[in-house]
């Protein structure tokens, strides 16, 4: 139980302990016919007037740091009240019989109300009992047969219920811990998701709006009568570079709600992985070229293993975003794609020799949206969902994707995935 709970326990025991102590002091006329006025005493002039502190010092600021100090305070009064009744009883008055259910009260009060660790309430049931039992035959003077014999059977027949109760308790308190733990994550997972989605409205919001303006304010100059053929076209480039750019923000929406949605099915096929990667990489060679950059490939699987069985459309949009990434932050130097196969694994790796990632933004960059924060993104064309979707493709395949990167010196993207079906 936590501290919070420990409190609304110990108010709940207080208030049972005004009723059930206060109401029983008229049983005190019938089973404390000489000793009545002793009992009310320990009643009313001690064990109430302590509940009543506990419960003050539990509605205090920070009265939670409290809750265990207070309980044990309160179930010790209730009862050291009750055995001093019986104590104080005079011979043959029928309260050492009778109030013997008071203590049993207190137990229960322990495991039900309290809800102490079963360990605790055992030992607090021996030690009342033992009390109970020095009283009847060092104070009563009952050494009845019976009595004993009975305060025997009552000791095994309470243990074997305590230890009953205390398993049946733990068990439904197991119970409402995961019921509670369940319903709170799905609590969180909730606002988590609404987080999110306000975030990625904001986002995408924010990501379509800049090339539409783009296309919009373009277009306005355009239609002007007077500007020269070169603006012209120089304003059309714009407004297509914005186009191509909006489109690229509308697929990977799609791609993101598909995969959110779950709605993203695997579509396999054979394919020959030199040619489909080969074909990947001429489609980049002019920007390759344009940038200066050396620009290689290298395809070390056996012929008889290059035919393997997956979804080309998510292979080729992971390999496309990282050989995108790859040439788009690098300057100088080279960018190299190798295929090979590790055990059962068809392996690709992005190499360049570009800017690098921070060590700590390595999670992040798999998050949607997220773009390292460098005048670098403002350069380049993205919008820093590519990655993110990746990841996802690369699970859906039941493959990974990881990252080896230095500021400065480069970047490193590997993806595994398992080989599906191989053509021997
Ligand atoms: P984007 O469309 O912005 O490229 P991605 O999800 O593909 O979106 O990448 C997220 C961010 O990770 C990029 O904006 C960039 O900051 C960083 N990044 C990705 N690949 C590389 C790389 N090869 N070198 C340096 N930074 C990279």
């Amino acid at each position: 139980m936590n501290r919070e709970d420990s409190l609304k326990a110990l108010r709940l025991g207080t208030y049972l302990a005004f009723l059930i102590y206060g109401i029983f002091g008229i049983l005190d006329f019938f089973m404390l016919p000489v000793n009545y006025r002793t009992a009310w005493f320990i009643r009313y002039a001690f064990v109430l007037p302590t509940s009543g502190i506990c419960l003050g010092i539990s509605y205090l600021p920070k009265a939670e740091r409290f809750a265990p100090a207070l309980i044990t305070a309160l179930l010790i009064a209730g009862q050291t009240g009750i055995l001093a009744m019986i104590i104080t009883a005079s011979p043959g008055e029928p309260a050492f019989l009778g109030y013997y259910s008071g203590l049993i009260l207190m137990i229960l009060a322990c495991e039900f109300i309290f809800r102490l660790p079963l360990k605790l309430t055992i030992i607090f049931f021996i030690l009342s009992i033992t009390a109970y039992t020095i009283t009847a035959i060092f104070i009563q003077n009952i050494l009845d047969e019976d009595v004993i014999a009975n305060g025997g059977r009552w000791l095994i027949g309470n243990l074997f219920f305590m230890f009953s109760a205390g398993v049946i308790s733990m068990m439904g308190t197991d119970r409402i811990h995961k019921e509670k733990r369940i319903s709170e994550n799905a609590k969180l997972q909730a606002e988590q998701a609404n987080s999110m989605k306000s975030s990625f409205l904001a986002n995408i919001s924010h990501e379509i709006r800049t090339p539409l303006n783009g296309i919009i304010g373009y277009s306005k100059l355009v239609a002007e009568d007077n500007i020269s053929s070169n603006n012209r076209s120089s304003y059309l480039e714009i407004i297509n570079y914005s186009s191509n750019q909006l489109i690229e923000i509308v697929d990977s929406i799609l791609h993101m709600a598909e995969i959110e949605t779950g709605q993203t099915e695997l579509q396999l096929q054979e394919l020959n992985i030199e040619e489909f990667t080969g074909d990947i990489i001429s489609e980049f060679s002019l920007f390759a070229e344009n940038k200066n950059l050396d620009f290689l490939f290298n395809c070390n699987i056996a012929k008889k293993q290059l035919i393997v069985k997956t979804d080309a459309q998510k292979l080729r949009f992971i390999l496309n975003n990282l050989i995108n990434n790859a040439l788009k932050f690098t300057d100088n130097g080279s960018v190299t794609v190798k295929c090979f196969i590790v055990a059962t694994l068809l392996t690709f790796s992005v190499t360049d020799s570009g800017i690098g990632i921070e060590n700590k933004f390595l999670d992040d960059i798999f998050k949607p949206f997220f773009q390292v924060n460098s005048g670098w993104n403002s350069r380049v064309r993205g919008n820093g969902l590519g990655l993110s979707i990746c990841k996802s493709y690369c699970e859906i395949l039941g493959g990974t994707i990881k990252v080896v990167s230095y500021p400065g010196k480069g970047s490193e993207f590997t993806v595994q995935l398992p080989l599906l079906t191989r053509r021997n």
